[in-house]
Parts: structure tokens; sequence; C-alpha cells
């Protein structure tokens, strides 16, 4: 079980999520690596874990139009292309965080 995060914070300029963990590192998400890695069904295929989406298919301006907390495991967020169906737990993020780009 992951800690939820201290605090989350959405930076639009520079199109990051902005996550502190409880143990103080910061993980800095770029919005495209995280509509790209959505792990809904309609984004990934439940069975393979293949990717659905096609990176080409995500708008290079995506902004991120909000953030549900969903119970202490996860957060869902929402995107303008209109896609609000990802839900993000505390053990994605984390393993995200390996695909950031330095
Ligand atoms: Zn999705």
């Amino acid at each position: 079980m992951t800690d939820p995060p201290s605090n989350i914070r959405a930076l639009q300029s520079e199109q990051v999520l902005e996550v502190t963990w409880p143990d103080s590192h910061v993980d800095r998400f770029p919005y495209l690596l995280l509509r790209a890695e959505c792990p809904c069904a309609s984004c990934r295929d439940e069975w393979t874990g293949e990717r659905i989406l096609r990176a080409e298919s995500i708008r290079a301006d995506l902004k991120l139009e909000g953030m549900e907390p969903i119970g202490t495991y996860a957060v869902q967020l929402a995107w303008s292309d209109g896609h609000s169906s990802g839900l993000f737990t505390w053990e994605t993020l984390r393993q995200l965080a390996g695909q950031i780009p330095a």
C-alpha cells in the first residue's frame, strides 16, 4: 500500500502535475506522460495491458481541467480533451515516476 501524497499541484503553464509524497520526495509528471499512460479501459487493454491510445493523438496543448480524489487511494484526472475516466492510484503514479524524462 502506497501512502497518499501530502500534496498534488497542477502547474498549468508548465503542463506538469507536481506530486509531493509523505517522505518529501517530489515527482513532476508531464501532462502528456500521464495522458499517454492513462490506465482506463478505453486507453489500455484490460487483459494485455497494451496501450490502445495513440500518443500522436494527444494534443500538445493539453490542460488539466479537474482532479477528483477517489477515496484515499487514487486521483481521477479530467483533461481538456474531454477524457476523464482515468483513475491514477498512488501505486500507478509511483511506477510512472520511473518514466519521467530527465
Ligand atoms: Zn483513459
